[in-house]
Order: structure tokens, then sequence, then C-alpha cells
């Protein structure tokens, strides 16, 4: 420790009032820390810019996008709950490749009996879900699921082949699809649909107790496959959990079901007047013009009644949709049905729920408010929700999305009571599911390939959703309280980050290959952003790049490239640092502070200063009333005084001499305490240190170094802070913002462990 160092300080800070970052270039590196650049750009890691994606994060010059528009006639067997289908697929080829095959999804054949799905798993037989993973498995009669197709032919009826490999059929054109040419072809199939409360899938029927059934059905057709410069074709197979990749296009559904079924799906509903009673026409339009609260359309009674017999008649519900990404349904004779409008920009936008009488109280009282609040609050954030409704559908155990509808867990018990936790459940999955309209189903990343561009994204908007709610419906939250958000702030996710580093993977993982699923694509990718935008870039900043990443990627499929250089564009902020920790890394964050020595402060001149300031012909009069500091604690104090040179003392009191007029000599701030404060980084994540210092009046004060601090050093790093008053206490991170793992040193002076000192007595005593 070179005493003379802070003579020299002192100096400067007499004169400029600042205080002076000293790194500690000899502090000894953890391994660990040894050789780590965390602040290189990203060049390595991310691929080169081109004609297709720019530099800036936006679509280039030559961006493309495949289209694939269905028309489909669906037929519900409501009996026999299968569904079957005849589609028309026009693919239009907007690539610059020539194709030679077309690659389709077939995602209902994870349920084949032959599936290889479960056969990628570990299992043991103790857990109570291997148990019941058992029975299915090995006891009970497998269920015959999956895609019978029947025949795939060109529009001009010859039968093109195929082959099937597990949930990726490859269709083989009469001849290759040039640059802007169109295909035409059909499929026709049908399913057996599964019962989604047994085998948990993430669409099929719930039987009620009564013996109806209540379909929520998606996934059901055969879907083309994306292909994009980046993945030519997209045919990562489904193996269950991660969800999709999916081509824009416009869709004519027409779904036949019972006739005393009501149904809801993606599109404009176009022939209303064939499937609306004159009561339920008349309560549609009287919720056109409700922006309070909703009118139902069909009635408890109603459907309670409608459940009490059985029509053997059926009925065609007729659906347009344009511009979307896939389409889902959901259909039953126990559906209430509910509307009310939300303005949205200036366009009026339908908030829908459907739900059996199984949901009620709840699904009456919150659901479609809570839908409408949830269109504000992500138009806020990302673009005005171009399409005419988004609905939200009750069933069991449910969380899914699909353009413009969702399924929905939040079942009260059976007499209509329920708790927080259903209650603030059901909400936060509808803020969640009808959130994903924006993220994928119009930003439309790769689900299958990066899970996070769509879950993480989507959960941290619902964040700021779920608080919007809270504040915009005092009454419906617990009144004067915050929405109990489970999923956002930073100190939520600091159990996964301390966690196994051997059982977790970066968020820039493969959803299928990473190890907690929820933490992983959900929450991590959720608490960055929200780190991002309070504690990094601020709102004003980040918003704004937020919303130029969505909007300028709205119906079409970024990258997580496209997200990453937006936020730097748009805003001017270098983040590469922070990807490369939070994203592509499992690191965590832990700063604290490692030592402080306090400096006494002397008016005692020592020799060397006399000696210099002789040697420039100065007097004490040229200078203000300086002040020297000792540190008591230093062991080599006294060879200090004698050894060190005085190189550095000259050259500020020069500076005082040269830049500070005689007058103001005199006036100058004469701070009378001085800290050496080292912080130190035991995790491998930079973060702004924010620190808060108290004064011994009880003020604090608190200044935040920017994560650049540590691109020198990235074990640790010193500041000397000059204060009028005494510090009685120094606090990182005081707010618990940056998600630091252990806050054990995070004070100054060291938090006593409480109670030792007692137990040691106790202890003695015994004996
Ligand atoms: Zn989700």
């Amino acid at each position: 420790m070179k005493l003379l160092k802070y003579l020299s300080l002192v100096a400067l800070l007499l004169a400029t009032g600042f205080t002076y970052a000293q790194e500690e270039e000899t502090e000894e590196r953890k391994p660990g820390h040894t050789n780590v650049n965390r602040f290189k750009q990203l060049y390595e890691e991310f691929s080169t810019p081109n004609v297709y994606r720019s530099a800036n994060g936006a679509p280039g010059p030559q961006y493309y996008q495949q289209q694939a528009d269905y028309v489909m006639d669906i037929v519900l067997d409501d009996q026999q709950s299968k569904i079957s289908g005849f589609e028309t697929i026009t693919y239009t080829n907007n690539s610059p490749d020539v194709l030679e095959y077309l690659w389709v999804q077939l995602d209902q054949n994870v349920r084949q009996k032959d599936s290889k799905s479960p056969l990628i798993e570990g299992s043991g037989a103790r857990s109570a879900t291997m148990a019941s993973s058992f029975v299915g498995d090995h006891m009970g009669t497998a269920f015959d699921g999956g895609f019978k197709i029947q025949a795939v032919k060109s529009a001009k009826g010859t039968d093109l082949d195929y082959i099937i490999n597990q949930t990726m059929m490859r269709v083989e054109m009469p001849q290759n699809l040039k640059p802007g040419g169109k295909f035409s072809f059909s499929v026709r199939w049908w399913y057996n649909i599964p019962e989604h409360t047994v085998d948990r899938a993430r669409s099929g029927y719930e039987t009620f107790e009564d013996g109806n059934k209540g379909y929520v059905i998606a996934q059901f057709f055969p879907r083309m496959a994306v292909y994009s410069d980046v993945e030519g074709w997209q045919n990562s197979q489904f193996w269950g959990r991660d969800e999709f990749a999916l081509p824009f296009g416009d869709y004519e559904v027409n779904i036949t079901v019972p006739s005393d079924h009501v149904l809801d799906g993606t599109g404009v509903l176009t022939n209303r007047k064939d499937v609306f009673s004159k009561e339920m026409m008349n309560r549609y339009n009287e919720a056109k013009k409700a922006y309070e609260k909703p009118v139902i359309i069909v009635t408890q009674e109603e459907a309670e009644t409608a459940s009490k017999g059985f029509n053997r008649s059926t009925k065609t519900w007729k659906l347009k949709a344009e511009n979307v990404r896939d389409f889902g349904f959901a259909t039953s004779r126990r559906y209430i049905w509910d509307m009310m409008s939300v303005k949205i920009g200036d366009k009026d936008v339908m908030a829908v729920s459907m739900y059996p009488p199984e949901g009620n109280p709840l699904w009456e009282d919150y659901s479609t408010i809570v839908v409408a609040s949830t269109l504000k609050s992500y138009s806020r954030m990302s673009f005005d929700y171009p399409y005419h409704k988004a609905i939200s559908v009750h069933a069991k155990n449910q969380g899914m999305e699909y353009p413009m509808i969702c399924w929905n867990y939040g079942r009260p018990d059976k007499d209509g009571t329920y708790s927080d936790r259903t209650k603030y459940g059901m909400m936060s999955v509808i803020i969640h599911e009808v959130g994903h309209n924006y993220f994928p189903m119009i930003v439309n990343s790769d689900e299958r390939q990066w899970t996070w561009m769509d879950e993480g994204l989507n959960t941290f908007v619902q964040y700021v959703a779920e608080q919007d709610f809270g504040e915009w419906y005092p009454d419906a939250v617990a009144p004067n309280k915050a929405y109990p958000s489970r999923r956002g702030p930073a100190n939520k996710i600091v159990n996964y980050m301390a966690g196994d580093q051997d059982r977790m993977a970066p968020i820039m993982s493969k959803g299928l290959n990473t190890y907690n699923f929820g933490a992983n694509a959900y929450s991590k990718p959720a608490t960055g952003l929200n780190i991002l935008r309070e504690t990094i870039m601020g709102r004003e900043l980040f918003d704004y790049a937020f919303r130029t990443y969505s909007q300028r990627w709205m119906f079409k499929h970024p990258t997580p490239e496209d997200f990453f250089r937006t936020m730097e564009d748009a805003s001017a902020v270098d983040l590469d640092w922070f990807w490369r920790a939070w994203f592509y890394s499992t690191d965590y964050t832990d700063i604290g502070v490692k030592e402080v020595k306090t400096f006494y402060v002397t008016s005692k001149m020592s020799k060397e200063v006399k000696e210099m300031m002789e040697q420039r012909g100065m007097t004490e009069s040229d200078l203000p009333p300086l002040v020297y500091l000792i540190d008591k604690d230093s062991e080599d104090f006294e060879e200090s005084m004698r050894t060190s040179t005085l190189a550095d003392v000259p050259t500020l009191q020069a500076y005082i001499m040269d830049n500070v007029p005689a007058d103001e000599r005199a006036n100058l701030k004469n701070p009378k305490f001085f800290y050496e404060v080292t912080f130190e980084k035991p995790g491998g994540i930079p973060m702004p240190i924010i620190a808060e210092y108290t004064y011994s009046d009880g003020s604090t004060k608190r200044i935040t170094y920017p994560a650049e601090i540590w691109r020198k050093n990235d074990a640790s790093v010193g500041k000397v802070i000059a204060s009028e008053m005494e510090i009685t206490k120094i606090m990182v991170d005081p707010d618990e913002e940056t998600a630091d793992i252990d806050t054990s040193n995070n004070s100054w002076p060291k938090r006593k462990k409480l109670g030792e000192f007692n137990k040691f007595k106790e202890n003695v005593k015994g004996q």
C-alpha cells in the first residue's frame, strides 16, 4: 500500500471535489476471473449481418418469409371424440431458393402408440409423477393417438409421394418450386382426440361430471414448417414440450359441431347470423358498446340447460383469419360466454371469455376484464393489438396460447370458494396466454429453437401487465396492495441462479435441452429484461428500444440477434456484456464490500511535502488548509513515509496552483473523512454497483457505478470516498435489484451474526 498515493488523492479531492477511482491492479485474481474479457463484443457469437438481417437489428433489404394459406373443412365427432379434416394448403415460396420438397408438421404424432417421445426421457419408479406415467405407459391400454393420414394430393387430384418421420412429413412435388412460385396440395386426415386432463396434452377434451365434454382444439391439422434464411427448413422434431415454428398465412376454416354447441376460435366469424340465436345476437350488439364490464352472451342457466340434452344435428361455424401463424378453437354445449369492448388505439377490440359453470364465480367476475387490461398493457409496451378479438377459454390445468385464443386454468372449489393462490394463478395465466398474442403469435420467433424469445419476453411484459392490472383495478386485487407477481422482480430468481451449475444451461439454449424449464426460459430472461429496464437502461431508453424491436418484427420472424442488436441500436447502450453474462452463461451476480479503510486526518505536514514545496518555491500560504491522511492500520506506514517518491504530489499541488485562483483556494471544501472502499465481485456477472452510503446523521446517499467499472479488473475495484460527515454504513444493492445471490457480503460494517455470543455463553454454562 503506497501511502503517498493517498496524499495525492486528497489534494485532487480538495481541488475538484470528486472521488477518484483507484484500480487495484495488484489484487490477487481468483480462479475463474483470470483473463476473462466480459466486455468483449459479441462478434464471434453473433452471425454476420447480411441482406436478410441488418446490423441494426432490423429486417434487411432482402428479408423474406414464406406464406402458407389454408382452406379447411373440419368435423368434430362429439360422441367418439374424434376429429377429421380436409385441408388445402397453398404454399408460396418467397425465398430466393428452389425448393425440392416441402416439410409439414404432424404434432399429434407424439401421441402415437409408437411415439419416440417417451423414449428420450430418463425414468425411475419411485416418485408420484413417475408412478402415474408408469401406470400410463405399462398398465393401461395405450391411447391410439396421432394423425391418420388418408390422402395427400395435388390440386389436380393426383396422389403425392410423402414420407413421415415421427412428427414431420416430407411431401414431394411434381416439380421443384421456384422462387416466387406457389404450390397447392390437399391432406385428408383424422385422429382420436386425447383427454388432456389425463395425458397432459396441450389440446384435447375434458369430461365434466355430467358427461359433457369441453374441447380445446389446437395443433390439430398438418401445418407447414418454417423455411427461412436462418435455418432452411425448421424441421426439428416435436418431442412434446417445446413449442412451434410456423409461417404466417390466411385461413378459411369451416368447423362442424353438434348444433347445441357454442364455438369460438381464431378469425372473424363470417356466418354469425346462422349460428347465433336472436337473443345472442342482441347481447353481442350490446357487448360491442360495453366498455366497463362484460355482457353475457350465453348465460350459466342457458349453458346448464343445453348440457342436459344431446343434439344429433350439427351446425357449421365459419371462421376467416388473415395473417395468422396458427389456428385454434374451443367448443362445448357447456360453455358460458361473455364479451366486452376495449379501446386499443382508435379501434375497438372484443375481449372474450368462454368457461364452463365449473369456473364460476371466478371466471364471470374476472376473466374478461383481465383480457381487456392485458391488451392495454401489451399495446402500450409493444404495438396496438392488430386483431379484432382476444378469447380466454377456461380448461382445467391448461395454459396454452394460439392466435386470438388461449386456454387457461384456475378453478374454484366445488362450493364456489377459492384461495388467493387460485385467483392470482388464474389472472396471471390469462395475462400470460393473452400476452402470447404479441410474442410469438405476431412477433413470430422460433419457439422450438429459442423458448426464451417468446416465453421470456412474454413473461417480462406479463409482469408489467400484472402491475398495471393492480393499479387499474384496485378492487380486484387486495386493496392498496401491489399485484403479487410470481416472476419478474430480481430477488425472485436468486434461488435458481444460486443453484447447481451442472444442472443449468444458458438461456441461449434450445428449450428441450434445458433442465429447469420454467426458471430458464421464463423467469431468468424476464428478470434480465426487468433489470435492464429498471436498473441498467432506465424505463425511457428500454421501453423505446423494446417497442422498436416489437414493431420492427411484428408479423415477421426475428432471431435472438435481431433482438439483442435492436435493443442496443435504439438506445445507444452497449449491452454486449449483459447479453454475454445473462443470456450466454450460467454465471450469477454476487457483489459485496470487501474492505473499507478509514483514514484519519491530521494537519501535520510531512517532511517530504515541505521539501517538495520548497523545491517549487511555495509557501504554506499558497495552499488551502490542506489535510493529510494517516492510515492507522497500514503496517508499512513508517516505511512508506520514508521511502516513497513524491512524484505525484507536486503535480497535484501544481494543479491547484494552476487551476484554482488564489482567492478561491481558501474556500476549497475540506473533507474530514476519507474511506477507501474495495468492492469485490465473487460472481461472474458484471453488474452496476449500487452503493448506499449512510452518514452519522442518518442521511443516505446512493451512487450507482456503471457495470463498466469492472472492465479492467473482474474481481475487485476500489473507490475513494471523501466526506464531511462520518460514514456509518455502506450497503450494496440495498433494494435487491441485481439478483445478488449472497447478501452476506453486501454491507459494511459486516452484519454480525446474531446470537453467536449468546450461544457460546449457553454452551459454557451447560458444560
Ligand atoms: Zn407461455
